[in-house]
């Protein structure tokens, strides 16, 4: 099979032929059919965190396939289940975190294409009770983005805690972005989506936004202070002045989740404005099995569209400059 390996970080991919790995006790074998290009894959081959990934590496945590072979003692999947591979490749099951509902936080989880080797190949080794199973009627392209896109999303509206009379910022209209308009909506919410691209913006307001906002020309804060505050602003863009901006888009009460990862990330809060408005800051990392679960039912349902293209996996350095330069529609999805 053909993988897509990173051997050196910030160098260009490398296409590979490797042999299928061999599942070991507790995992699965999966056949790629789709593998999205999520911007953490970016940073991850520009080695843009203070947690830098091991090279070599394949990239790639929306990975979705058929699955092959089982390793020993996995029962409940069966060969040709359709499976999706995401960023919480495995967690520990008995710490704390993992026990209150807070997997994503269990500080000896594996990250998929990060620590693991990822879905960027003809097939790939996943931990089989973590790869979560994509229902009946949902497509591999569709299921792929849904995977890191649609899961960290969804979870970043719920710990918002996003109601249907809040007024909603989605600051950046990306991959992670084209769903969260979605989930806001259906959770009820007055949509403002933020973005400094004409098609984002149109797609934006295809998809549901109220307000869209293009930051090239307006300041967010200000629109949002228009129309008197958000309530919420969820931080998807990758630009750091879009986290400044978002938070002075808040009203009172307001919450600020942080999703992106910018190279370098940080935000400046003035102490005295954050105590008197009671103004939350959070962090928001993927969202657990359970999370993602959900996502796939809404999709199922008909009530999620996901935008995105689809390429050739030996097209992905040329993909990566695409999702850079901001000329791919929502996400990009690689067929091995
Ligand atoms: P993307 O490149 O598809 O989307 C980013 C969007 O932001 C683009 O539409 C771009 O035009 C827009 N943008 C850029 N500058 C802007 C600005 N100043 N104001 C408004 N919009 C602006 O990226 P993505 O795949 O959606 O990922 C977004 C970020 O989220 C990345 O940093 C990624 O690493 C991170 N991420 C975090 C998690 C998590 O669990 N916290 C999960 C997945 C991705
Ligand atoms: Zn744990
Ligand atoms: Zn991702």
């Amino acid at each position: 099979m053909r993988a897509a390996v990173v051997r050196e970080l910030g160098a260009p991919v490398v296409l590979e032929d490797r042999v299928d790995p061999e599942p070991a006790p507790g995992q699965i074998l999966v056949r790629m059919e789709a593998s999205g290009l999520c911007h953490t894959d970016i940073h991850a081959v520009h080695g843009d965190w203070p947690v830098r990934p091991h090279p070599p590496f394949v990239p790639g945590h929306e990975g979705v396939g058929l699955v092959e072979k089982l390793g020993l003692g996995v029962t409940h999947l069966e060969i040709g289940d359709r499976v999706a591979v995401p960023w919480l490749g495995w967690a520990c099951g008995r710490c704390q975190h993992c026990l209150t509902g807070w997997e994503t936080l269990c500080l000896k989880q594996q990250n998929t294409g990060y620590g693991v080797d990822g879905g960027w190949a003809g097939s790939m080794l996943a931990w089989a009770d973590f790869a979560a199973r994509v229902p009946d009627g949902v497509t591999a392209a569709e299921a792929a983005p849904l995977t890191c896109a649609g899961v960290t999303t969804y979870k970043a509206l719920k710990v918002a805690g996003v109601g249907p009379t809040d007024l909603v910022a989605i600051s950046g209209v990306g991959g992670l972005g084209h769903l969260a308009v979605q989930y806001a909506k259906i959770a009820g919410a007055t949509v403002a989506a933020i973005d400094i691209t004409d098609e984002k913006l149109e797609l934006a307001r295809e998809l549901g936004a109220d307000i869209v906002i293009d930051a090239r020309t307006d300041d967010p804060a200000k629109v949002l202070q228009e129309h008197g505050g958000a309530d919420a602003a969820i931080g998807l863009a990758v630009d750091n002045a879009s986290f400044a901006a978002a938070y002075a888009g808040l009203r009172r009460g307001g919450r600020l989740v942080l999703v992106a990862l910018p190279a370098q990330g940080t935000i400046d809060i003035p102490v005295f404005e954050t105590v008197l408005n009671g103004t939350s800051v959070i962090g928001s990392i993927v969202g657990t099995r359970a999370d993602l679960a959900e996502v796939f039912a809404l999709h199922a349902a008909g009530r999620t569209r996901v935008i995105y293209e689809t390429r050739p996996l030996s097209t992905v350095n040329e993909a990566i400059q695409d999702v850079l330069a901001g000329t791919v529609k929502a996400r990009i999805v690689f067929t091995p």
